[in-house]
Protein backbone atom coordinates (compact mmCIF):
# COMPACT_ATOMS: atom_id res chain seq x y z
CA UNK A 1 0.00 0.00 0.00
CA UNK A 2 1.00 3.54 -0.73
CA UNK A 3 1.47 5.92 1.89
CA UNK A 4 1.44 9.36 0.84
CA UNK A 5 2.78 12.43 2.76
CA UNK A 6 2.04 15.90 1.22
CA UNK A 7 1.96 14.43 -2.06
CA UNK A 8 5.06 12.24 -1.58
CA UNK A 9 5.53 8.86 -1.91
CA UNK A 10 7.84 6.49 -0.05
CA UNK A 11 9.98 5.12 -2.19
CA UNK A 12 10.11 1.35 -0.44
CA UNK A 13 6.26 1.11 -0.58
CA UNK A 14 5.90 2.71 -4.44
CA UNK A 15 8.71 0.29 -5.53
CA UNK A 16 6.91 -2.90 -4.30
CA UNK A 17 3.61 -1.63 -5.45
CA UNK A 18 4.76 -0.91 -9.12
CA UNK A 19 6.36 -4.37 -9.08
CA UNK A 20 3.17 -5.42 -7.82
CA UNK A 21 0.92 -3.84 -10.34
CA UNK A 22 4.04 -5.23 -13.19
CA UNK A 23 3.22 -8.60 -12.19
CA UNK A 24 -0.68 -7.94 -12.39
CA UNK A 25 -0.01 -7.12 -15.64
CA UNK A 26 2.27 -10.27 -16.26
CA UNK A 27 -0.66 -12.54 -15.15
CA UNK A 28 -3.30 -11.17 -17.90
CA UNK A 29 -0.78 -10.36 -20.50
CA UNK A 30 -0.74 -13.95 -22.46
CA UNK A 31 -5.11 -14.30 -22.18
CA UNK A 32 -6.63 -13.50 -25.63
CA UNK A 33 -9.21 -11.12 -24.61
CA UNK A 34 -11.71 -9.08 -27.25
CA UNK A 35 -14.84 -7.33 -26.51
CA UNK A 36 -16.76 -11.01 -25.74
CA UNK A 37 -15.58 -14.21 -24.90
CA UNK A 38 -13.55 -16.69 -22.37
CA UNK A 39 -10.83 -14.20 -22.60
CA UNK A 40 -12.73 -11.68 -20.73
CA UNK A 41 -14.31 -13.75 -18.25
CA UNK A 42 -10.87 -15.42 -17.39
CA UNK A 43 -9.65 -11.38 -16.89
CA UNK A 44 -12.36 -10.65 -14.72
CA UNK A 45 -12.20 -13.78 -12.73
CA UNK A 46 -8.41 -12.72 -12.08
CA UNK A 47 -9.67 -8.83 -11.05
CA UNK A 48 -11.94 -10.66 -8.59
CA UNK A 49 -9.39 -12.26 -7.20
CA UNK A 50 -8.17 -8.68 -5.74
CA UNK A 51 -11.23 -6.87 -5.27
CA UNK A 52 -15.03 -7.40 -4.86
CA UNK A 53 -16.36 -7.53 -8.50
CA UNK A 54 -19.70 -8.17 -9.74
CA UNK A 55 -19.62 -9.88 -12.92
CA UNK A 56 -22.82 -9.19 -15.77
CA UNK A 57 -23.33 -10.93 -18.94
CA UNK A 58 -25.72 -9.27 -21.63
CA UNK A 59 -27.04 -11.08 -23.45
CA UNK A 60 -26.34 -11.22 -27.76
CA UNK A 61 -28.78 -9.25 -29.70
CA UNK A 62 -29.53 -7.04 -27.02
CA UNK A 63 -30.49 -3.11 -28.43
CA UNK A 64 -28.38 -0.52 -26.14
CA UNK A 65 -29.21 2.43 -28.56
CA UNK A 66 -28.08 2.44 -31.53
CA UNK A 67 -26.16 -0.76 -31.39
CA UNK A 68 -26.81 -4.38 -30.29
CA UNK A 69 -24.50 -6.98 -28.43
CA UNK A 70 -22.58 -8.87 -30.80
CA UNK A 71 -22.53 -12.51 -30.93
CA UNK A 72 -19.47 -13.46 -28.80
CA UNK A 73 -16.51 -15.02 -30.24
CA UNK A 74 -14.02 -17.34 -29.09
CA UNK A 75 -10.98 -19.09 -30.77
CA UNK A 76 -8.88 -21.67 -29.68
CA UNK A 77 -6.24 -21.87 -32.49
CA UNK A 78 -5.09 -20.65 -35.72
CA UNK A 79 -2.25 -21.10 -37.75
CA UNK A 80 -0.74 -21.01 -41.46
CA UNK A 81 1.40 -24.06 -42.38
CA UNK A 82 3.46 -24.22 -45.46
CA UNK A 83 3.76 -27.05 -47.67
CA UNK A 84 6.19 -28.55 -45.10
CA UNK A 85 3.36 -28.96 -42.52
CA UNK A 86 5.09 -26.22 -40.89
CA UNK A 87 3.17 -23.42 -38.92
CA UNK A 88 4.80 -20.04 -40.34
CA UNK A 89 2.11 -17.83 -38.28
CA UNK A 90 1.30 -19.56 -34.94
CA UNK A 91 -1.61 -18.43 -33.10
CA UNK A 92 -0.38 -20.30 -30.24
CA UNK A 93 2.97 -18.32 -30.00
CA UNK A 94 1.13 -14.81 -30.22
CA UNK A 95 -2.59 -13.92 -30.14
CA UNK A 96 -2.07 -10.92 -32.23
CA UNK A 97 -1.73 -12.98 -35.09
CA UNK A 98 -5.08 -13.66 -35.21
CA UNK A 99 -7.41 -11.02 -36.43
CA UNK A 100 -9.86 -10.39 -33.28
CA UNK A 101 -13.12 -11.76 -34.21
CA UNK A 102 -12.62 -13.60 -37.05
CA UNK A 103 -14.70 -15.79 -38.64
CA UNK A 104 -13.80 -20.04 -39.08
CA UNK A 105 -11.82 -20.50 -42.16
CA UNK A 106 -10.36 -24.03 -42.94
CA UNK A 107 -8.74 -24.07 -46.25
CA UNK A 108 -6.11 -24.64 -48.49
CA UNK A 109 -4.72 -21.12 -50.63
CA UNK A 110 -1.91 -19.69 -52.64
CA UNK A 111 0.10 -17.04 -51.21
CA UNK A 112 -1.77 -14.62 -53.45
CA UNK A 113 -5.16 -15.56 -52.39
CA UNK A 114 -4.09 -15.45 -48.98
CA UNK A 115 -2.37 -12.15 -48.83
CA UNK A 116 -5.43 -9.42 -48.87
CA UNK A 117 -5.99 -11.26 -45.51
CA UNK A 118 -2.15 -10.41 -44.06
CA UNK A 119 -1.38 -7.69 -42.19
CA UNK A 120 1.94 -6.03 -41.13
CA UNK A 121 3.90 -2.97 -40.38
CA UNK A 122 6.48 -2.37 -42.97
CA UNK A 123 7.86 0.80 -41.18
CA UNK A 124 8.04 -1.57 -37.81
CA UNK A 125 9.32 -4.98 -39.27
CA UNK A 126 9.79 -6.65 -35.89
CA UNK A 127 6.32 -5.68 -34.19
CA UNK A 128 3.00 -8.37 -35.20
CA UNK A 129 0.45 -5.11 -35.84
CA UNK A 130 -3.41 -5.51 -33.34
CA UNK A 131 -6.18 -5.69 -36.05
CA UNK A 132 -10.12 -6.21 -35.49
CA UNK A 133 -13.06 -6.91 -37.02
CA UNK A 134 -15.70 -6.39 -34.71
CA UNK A 135 -18.84 -5.59 -36.59
CA UNK A 136 -17.78 -6.75 -40.26
CA UNK A 137 -17.56 -10.70 -40.87
CA UNK A 138 -14.08 -11.10 -41.78
CA UNK A 139 -11.40 -13.07 -41.09
CA UNK A 140 -7.36 -12.35 -41.20
CA UNK A 141 -3.81 -13.05 -39.95
CA UNK A 142 -1.47 -10.13 -38.27
CA UNK A 143 2.42 -10.70 -38.48
CA UNK A 144 5.38 -9.04 -38.42
CA UNK A 145 6.75 -7.32 -41.75
CA UNK A 146 10.09 -9.40 -41.51
CA UNK A 147 7.99 -12.77 -41.06
CA UNK A 148 6.07 -12.05 -44.08
CA UNK A 149 8.72 -11.35 -46.52
CA UNK A 150 9.88 -14.90 -45.92
CA UNK A 151 6.58 -16.35 -47.14
CA UNK A 152 7.64 -17.73 -50.57
CA UNK A 153 4.99 -18.39 -53.07
CA UNK A 154 3.34 -21.45 -53.27
CA UNK A 155 0.34 -23.57 -51.41
CA UNK A 156 -0.68 -22.85 -47.57
CA UNK A 157 -3.24 -24.44 -45.39
CA UNK A 158 -5.42 -21.70 -43.24
CA UNK A 159 -7.32 -22.69 -40.23
CA UNK A 160 -8.43 -20.36 -37.83
CA UNK A 161 -10.54 -22.38 -35.60
CA UNK A 162 -13.16 -19.91 -33.81
CA UNK A 163 -16.51 -19.69 -32.94
CA UNK A 164 -19.36 -16.27 -33.92
CA UNK A 165 -22.09 -17.20 -31.76
CA UNK A 166 -25.20 -16.35 -29.67
CA UNK A 167 -23.90 -16.06 -26.47
CA UNK A 168 -22.92 -12.77 -23.96
CA UNK A 169 -21.00 -9.75 -23.33
CA UNK A 170 -19.29 -9.45 -19.99
CA UNK A 171 -18.41 -6.74 -17.41
CA UNK A 172 -16.92 -6.22 -14.16
CA UNK A 173 -18.27 -3.91 -11.88
CA UNK A 174 -16.83 -2.89 -8.22
CA UNK A 175 -18.74 -0.40 -5.98
CA UNK A 176 -17.31 0.97 -2.86
CA UNK A 177 -20.44 2.55 -0.86
CA UNK A 178 -19.57 5.96 0.54
CA UNK A 179 -20.78 8.25 2.85
CA UNK A 180 -23.21 9.82 0.01
CA UNK A 181 -24.71 8.15 -2.78
CA UNK A 182 -22.90 10.69 -5.56
CA UNK A 183 -20.22 8.49 -7.21
CA UNK A 184 -17.36 9.05 -8.71
CA UNK A 185 -16.31 6.75 -11.68
CA UNK A 186 -13.61 4.54 -12.72
CA UNK A 187 -13.54 2.78 -16.22
CA UNK A 188 -10.98 1.01 -17.82
CA UNK A 189 -11.27 -1.42 -21.30
CA UNK A 190 -10.42 -4.98 -21.03
CA UNK A 191 -10.91 -6.16 -24.54
CA UNK A 192 -7.24 -5.68 -26.42
CA UNK A 193 -5.76 -9.24 -25.91
CA UNK A 194 -1.69 -9.34 -25.37
CA UNK A 195 -1.11 -5.60 -24.94
CA UNK A 196 0.15 -4.30 -21.98
CA UNK A 197 -0.46 -0.41 -22.06
CA UNK A 198 -3.51 -0.05 -23.87
CA UNK A 199 -5.63 -1.92 -21.61
CA UNK A 200 -3.35 -3.97 -18.59
CA UNK A 201 -1.96 -0.85 -17.39
CA UNK A 202 -5.58 1.11 -16.81
CA UNK A 203 -6.85 -2.71 -15.64
CA UNK A 204 -3.86 -2.66 -12.75
CA UNK A 205 -4.26 0.90 -11.55
CA UNK A 206 -7.81 0.80 -10.93
CA UNK A 207 -7.51 -2.51 -9.01
CA UNK A 208 -4.88 -0.61 -6.64
CA UNK A 209 -7.31 2.25 -6.58
CA UNK A 210 -10.31 0.35 -5.82
CA UNK A 211 -7.71 -1.82 -2.99
CA UNK A 212 -6.90 1.49 -1.70
CA UNK A 213 -10.37 3.74 -1.55
CA UNK A 214 -11.29 0.70 0.26
CA UNK A 215 -9.69 0.77 3.44
CA UNK A 216 -10.12 4.64 3.57
CA UNK A 217 -13.17 6.74 4.73
CA UNK A 218 -14.91 8.33 1.99
CA UNK A 219 -17.72 10.86 1.17
CA UNK A 220 -18.36 9.39 -2.61
CA UNK A 221 -19.69 5.93 -3.56
CA UNK A 222 -16.66 4.80 -6.22
CA UNK A 223 -18.07 2.91 -9.39
CA UNK A 224 -15.37 0.84 -10.86
CA UNK A 225 -16.08 -0.24 -14.56
CA UNK A 226 -14.01 -2.96 -16.25
CA UNK A 227 -15.72 -3.18 -19.71
CA UNK A 228 -15.02 -3.75 -23.62
CA UNK A 229 -13.89 -0.46 -25.35
CA UNK A 230 -17.44 1.00 -26.71
CA UNK A 231 -19.42 -1.03 -26.74
CA UNK A 232 -19.25 -2.07 -23.44
CA UNK A 233 -20.03 1.78 -22.16
CA UNK A 234 -22.92 1.65 -24.38
CA UNK A 235 -23.93 -1.43 -22.89
CA UNK A 236 -23.54 0.41 -19.20
CA UNK A 237 -24.60 3.19 -19.72
CA UNK A 238 -27.99 1.90 -21.35
CA UNK A 239 -28.51 -0.76 -18.54
CA UNK A 240 -28.36 2.17 -16.21
CA UNK A 241 -29.52 5.44 -17.84
CA UNK A 242 -31.81 6.01 -14.65
CA UNK A 243 -28.85 6.42 -12.21
CA UNK A 244 -26.83 7.44 -13.68
CA UNK A 245 -27.37 10.97 -12.62
CA UNK A 246 -25.06 9.99 -9.34
CA UNK A 247 -21.99 9.91 -11.04
CA UNK A 248 -20.45 13.31 -10.29
CA UNK A 249 -17.11 12.81 -11.33
CA UNK A 250 -14.97 10.36 -13.35
CA UNK A 251 -11.62 8.76 -15.26
CA UNK A 252 -11.48 6.90 -18.71
CA UNK A 253 -7.82 5.23 -17.43
CA UNK A 254 -5.76 4.27 -20.27
CA UNK A 255 -2.24 3.82 -21.55
CA UNK A 256 -0.59 5.04 -17.80
CA UNK A 257 2.28 2.37 -17.80
CA UNK A 258 4.04 3.66 -20.99
CA UNK A 259 7.49 6.21 -19.42
CA UNK A 260 5.75 9.54 -21.30
CA UNK A 261 4.15 12.46 -19.35
CA UNK A 262 0.91 12.28 -17.65
CA UNK A 263 -1.86 13.51 -19.99
CA UNK A 264 -5.43 14.20 -18.91
CA UNK A 265 -7.91 15.15 -21.25
CA UNK A 266 -10.69 17.51 -19.68
CA UNK A 267 -14.66 16.24 -19.57
CA UNK A 268 -16.70 17.33 -22.53
CA UNK A 269 -17.41 20.16 -20.10
CA UNK A 270 -14.21 21.44 -19.77
CA UNK A 271 -14.39 23.29 -16.63
CA UNK A 272 -16.15 20.47 -14.49
CA UNK A 273 -14.75 20.16 -10.43
CA UNK A 274 -12.95 16.62 -12.07
CA UNK A 275 -11.41 18.58 -14.55
CA UNK A 276 -9.79 21.40 -11.97
CA UNK A 277 -9.14 18.73 -9.72
CA UNK A 278 -6.93 16.82 -12.17
CA UNK A 279 -5.03 19.78 -13.13
CA UNK A 280 -4.39 21.12 -9.53
CA UNK A 281 -3.04 17.72 -8.63
CA UNK A 282 -0.68 17.56 -11.55
CA UNK A 283 0.41 21.16 -10.97
CA UNK A 284 1.29 20.20 -7.37
CA UNK A 285 3.11 16.77 -8.43
CA UNK A 286 5.53 19.22 -10.23
CA UNK A 287 6.39 16.67 -12.74
CA UNK A 288 6.13 17.08 -16.06
CA UNK A 289 2.26 16.90 -17.76
CA UNK A 290 -0.20 18.09 -20.03
CA UNK A 291 -3.90 19.29 -20.42
CA UNK A 292 -5.51 18.99 -23.57
CA UNK A 293 -8.98 19.54 -24.29
CA UNK A 294 -11.78 17.00 -25.04
CA UNK A 295 -12.11 16.04 -28.33
CA UNK A 296 -14.59 13.09 -29.49
CA UNK A 297 -12.45 10.33 -30.26
CA UNK A 298 -10.12 8.33 -28.44
CA UNK A 299 -11.91 5.49 -25.73
CA UNK A 300 -14.74 5.41 -23.66
CA UNK A 301 -15.52 9.05 -22.48
CA UNK A 302 -16.31 9.58 -25.79
CA UNK A 303 -19.88 7.80 -24.24
CA UNK A 304 -19.99 9.46 -21.28
CA UNK A 305 -19.46 12.54 -22.43
CA UNK A 306 -22.13 11.94 -25.60
CA UNK A 307 -24.51 14.97 -25.39
CA UNK A 308 -27.44 12.99 -23.53
CA UNK A 309 -25.21 12.32 -20.62
CA UNK A 310 -22.47 14.94 -20.48
CA UNK A 311 -20.56 13.29 -17.35
CA UNK A 312 -18.10 14.82 -16.08
CA UNK A 313 -15.40 12.24 -16.96
CA UNK A 314 -12.00 13.27 -17.99
CA UNK A 315 -9.06 10.84 -19.37
CA UNK A 316 -6.13 9.90 -17.38
CA UNK A 317 -3.59 8.64 -19.37
CA UNK A 318 0.03 9.45 -20.02
CA UNK A 319 1.61 9.25 -24.08
CA UNK A 320 -1.99 9.76 -25.91
CA UNK A 321 -2.10 6.49 -28.35
CA UNK A 322 -1.55 8.43 -31.34
CA UNK A 323 1.51 9.32 -30.15
CA UNK A 324 3.93 5.95 -29.82
CA UNK A 325 4.71 3.85 -31.92
CA UNK A 326 4.45 0.61 -30.60
CA UNK A 327 0.45 1.47 -30.48
CA UNK A 328 -1.88 -1.65 -31.01
CA UNK A 329 0.93 -3.43 -31.78
CA UNK A 330 3.14 -6.36 -30.28
CA UNK A 331 5.31 -3.71 -29.36
CA UNK A 332 3.20 -2.70 -26.09
CA UNK A 333 4.50 -6.06 -24.07
CA UNK A 334 6.32 -6.08 -21.08
CA UNK A 335 8.92 -4.68 -21.48
CA UNK A 336 7.09 -1.21 -22.61
CA UNK A 337 5.48 -0.38 -19.27
CA UNK A 338 7.11 0.83 -16.41
CA UNK A 339 6.64 -0.11 -12.43
CA UNK A 340 7.49 3.51 -12.14
CA UNK A 341 4.79 5.14 -14.46
CA UNK A 342 1.87 2.43 -13.10
CA UNK A 343 2.49 4.07 -9.69
CA UNK A 344 2.71 7.71 -10.17
CA UNK A 345 -0.31 7.27 -12.49
CA UNK A 346 -1.77 5.59 -9.08
CA UNK A 347 -0.65 7.86 -6.89
CA UNK A 348 -2.01 11.41 -9.10
CA UNK A 349 -5.23 9.49 -9.22
CA UNK A 350 -5.33 9.00 -5.80
CA UNK A 351 -4.42 12.40 -4.99
CA UNK A 352 -7.49 13.46 -7.46
CA UNK A 353 -9.84 11.64 -5.32
CA UNK A 354 -8.32 13.31 -1.97
CA UNK A 355 -8.61 16.20 -3.18
CA UNK A 356 -12.20 15.86 -4.60
CA UNK A 357 -12.99 13.96 -0.73
CA UNK A 358 -11.33 17.20 0.87
CA UNK A 359 -12.96 20.11 -1.39
CA UNK A 360 -15.14 21.48 0.63
CA UNK A 361 -16.81 25.12 1.66
CA UNK A 362 -16.08 26.61 4.87
CA UNK A 363 -17.35 29.83 6.49
CA UNK A 364 -15.14 31.74 8.72
CA UNK A 365 -16.76 32.42 12.12
CA UNK A 366 -14.35 35.61 13.03
CA UNK A 367 -14.70 37.29 9.77
CA UNK A 368 -14.69 40.98 10.96
CA UNK A 369 -10.44 41.42 10.86
CA UNK A 370 -8.08 38.65 10.90
CA UNK A 371 -8.32 37.01 14.16
CA UNK A 372 -5.49 37.10 16.46
CA UNK A 373 -3.73 33.30 15.10
CA UNK A 374 -0.38 33.98 17.22
CA UNK A 375 -2.43 34.27 20.40
CA UNK A 376 -4.24 30.68 19.25
CA UNK A 377 -0.83 28.58 18.90
CA UNK A 378 -1.57 28.76 15.30
CA UNK A 379 1.31 30.19 13.39
CA UNK A 380 3.42 27.58 15.66
CA UNK A 381 1.08 24.75 14.67
CA UNK A 382 1.48 24.23 11.32
CA UNK A 383 4.69 26.13 10.45
CA UNK A 384 8.04 26.12 12.36
CA UNK A 385 10.42 24.58 9.84
CA UNK A 386 10.66 25.96 6.06
CA UNK A 387 8.32 27.20 4.17
CA UNK A 388 6.64 28.77 7.26
CA UNK A 389 5.60 32.20 5.07
CA UNK A 390 3.45 30.01 2.86
CA UNK A 391 2.35 28.49 5.46
CA UNK A 392 0.95 31.55 7.27
CA UNK A 393 -0.03 32.47 4.17
CA UNK A 394 -2.40 29.47 3.32
CA UNK A 395 -4.35 30.32 7.07
CA UNK A 396 -4.61 33.32 5.65
CA UNK A 397 -6.19 32.88 2.41
CA UNK A 398 -8.25 29.98 3.97
CA UNK A 399 -9.95 33.16 6.58
CA UNK A 400 -9.80 35.76 3.60
CA UNK A 401 -11.87 33.38 1.09
CA UNK A 402 -14.36 31.13 3.66
CA UNK A 403 -17.09 33.43 3.44
CA UNK A 404 -18.96 30.22 2.62
CA UNK A 405 -19.18 30.70 -1.42
CA UNK A 406 -15.42 29.73 -1.93
CA UNK A 407 -14.80 25.78 -2.01
CA UNK A 408 -10.79 24.99 -0.65
CA UNK A 409 -9.94 23.90 -4.21
CA UNK A 410 -11.20 27.63 -5.41
CA UNK A 411 -8.64 28.75 -2.67
CA UNK A 412 -5.77 26.80 -3.64
CA UNK A 413 -6.13 28.15 -7.32
CA UNK A 414 -6.57 31.26 -6.51
CA UNK A 415 -3.85 31.63 -3.64
CA UNK A 416 -1.93 29.34 -6.07
CA UNK A 417 -0.84 26.96 -3.30
CA UNK A 418 -0.33 23.24 -3.14
CA UNK A 419 -4.28 21.94 -1.78
CA UNK A 420 -2.77 20.03 0.20
CA UNK A 421 -1.30 23.34 2.11
CA UNK A 422 -4.65 24.50 2.05
CA UNK A 423 -6.45 21.85 3.64
CA UNK A 424 -4.17 21.57 6.03
CA UNK A 425 -4.51 25.18 6.91
CA UNK A 426 -8.27 24.54 6.97
CA UNK A 427 -7.82 21.57 9.72
CA UNK A 428 -6.27 23.61 11.98
CA UNK A 429 -8.70 26.30 11.79
CA UNK A 430 -11.52 24.10 12.16
CA UNK A 431 -9.55 23.09 15.09
CA UNK A 432 -9.03 26.48 16.41
CA UNK A 433 -12.82 27.13 16.43
CA UNK A 434 -11.81 29.98 13.48
CA UNK A 435 -13.97 27.93 10.78
CA UNK A 436 -16.59 25.87 10.13
CA UNK A 437 -17.97 23.16 7.26
CA UNK A 438 -21.21 25.15 6.04
CA UNK A 439 -23.23 21.58 5.68
CA UNK A 440 -23.13 22.39 9.50
CA UNK A 441 -23.76 25.72 9.44
CA UNK A 442 -26.67 24.76 7.46
CA UNK A 443 -27.93 21.50 9.47
CA UNK A 444 -26.69 18.79 7.53
CA UNK A 445 -25.72 15.94 9.73
CA UNK A 446 -22.07 14.98 9.36
CA UNK A 447 -22.15 11.08 9.43
CA UNK A 448 -19.07 9.05 9.72
CA UNK A 449 -18.46 7.25 6.97
CA UNK A 450 -18.74 3.33 7.34
CA UNK A 451 -16.19 1.61 5.44
ZN1 LIG B 1 -6.70 0.05 -28.20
Amino acid sequence: MIMQTDGVLHTMESQDAGRAMLDFIAELYPICRSITGEGVRETLRMIQKRIPLHIHEVSSGTTVFDWTVPLEWNVTDAYIKNAAGVRVVDFKANNLHVMSYSSPVKQRMTLEDLSPHLFSLPDYPEWIPYRTSYYQENWGFCLSHKNRELLKNGEYEVVIDSTLRPGSLTYGESFLPGESSDEVLVSCHICHPSMCNDNLSGIAVAVWLAQALAVRQRRYSYRFLFIPGTIGSITWLARNEGTVSRIQHGLVLTGVGDAGKVTYKRSRRGHAEIDRVMAKVLKDSGEPHAIIDFFPYGYDERQYCSPGFDLAVGCFMRTPHSEYPEYHSSGDNLNFVKADSLVRSFARCLEAFELLEHNRTYLNLNSKCEPQLGRRGLYRAVAGHQEKQSKELALLWVLNASDGRHTLLDIAERADLPFRRIQTAAEALVEAGLLQDTRKTQGEPIKEAAS
